[in-house]
């Protein structure tokens, strides 16, 4: 099974897809944890185009392309894979079709999260990430050090109000016609709408699964 999450910056999308990666043995594939690999060696060929990520800006098309097909080429043998932070335009979306199409796969679920701006706000400002595993966590928390492998917790750049409020318009401005795209197409398309800053991840993830095997998707 693949799934694509669709959701704006601090939508919960990560955290779900690891989640969902854990409890059906997906690979998650994240662009941004890419991206953000590929940023720690100056001297990755890719490393120069990839400094726009600073400023809250997308990569360019081809260069996300590229770097999925590269990915994907490596997880052939997967049992599925969760697509998280791609695709994020039209053109990234055509894209991932032609790539699963000649593997014989599709995407097979999109779950778009709807989340209120305050919510979004208020997660990214309090986003931990353990620099080991990479997992998510929240200052209210209260966590010194990561609780599952005592890596050490970092506030990623681009999590700072005005790069966020960057990130939100870029996300706006393209994601309305990937959702289009997906909604045209031949997949199951599940919304989530979250207003509750302090609805937990588990509530979250329990009603994903409720809806996936509603729809005969999971057992
Ligand atoms: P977020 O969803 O919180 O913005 P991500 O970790 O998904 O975070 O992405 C971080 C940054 O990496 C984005 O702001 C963007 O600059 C870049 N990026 C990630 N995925 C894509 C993509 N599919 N297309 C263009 N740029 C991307």
């Amino acid at each position: 099974m693949n799934i694509v999450l669709l959701g704006p910056p601090g939508s919960g999308k990560g955290t779900q897809g690891q989640l969902l990666a854990q409890t059906f043995g997906l690979v998650q594939l994240s662009t941004g944890d890419l991206f953000r690999q590929i940023l720690q060696d100056p001297s990755h060929p890719l490393y120069d185009s990839l400094q726009v990520i600073k400023e809250g800006k997308l990569v360019s098309d081809e260069i996300v392309n590229a770097v999925v097909e590269d990915a994907l080429i490596k997880l052939k043998d997967a049992k599925g894979v969760i697509f998280d932070g791609f695709p994020r335009t039209v053109a990234q979306a055509e894209a991932l079709d032609r790539m699963l199409n000649s593997m014989g796969k599709k995407v097979e679920v999109v779950l778009d999260f709807d989340v209120t701006k305050d919510v979004l706000l208020h997660r990214l400002l309090g986003r931990r990430v353990c620099s080991s595993c990479k997992r998510v966590f929240h200052i209210k928390q209260g966590y010194t050090e990561c609780p599952e492998c005592q890596g050490q917790l970092t506030i990623r750049e681009d999590d700072n109000e005005e790069v966020i409020i960057k990130r939100f318009g870029e996300y706006n401005q393209k994601s309305a016609g990937v959702k289009e795209y997906y909604l045209n197409a031949d997949c199951a398309y599940i919304r989530l709408f979250v207003d509750d800053p302090d609805i937990s991840a588990e509530e979250v993830n329990k009603w994903i699964i409720q809806e996936l095997s509603k729809r005969g998707l999971v057992q």
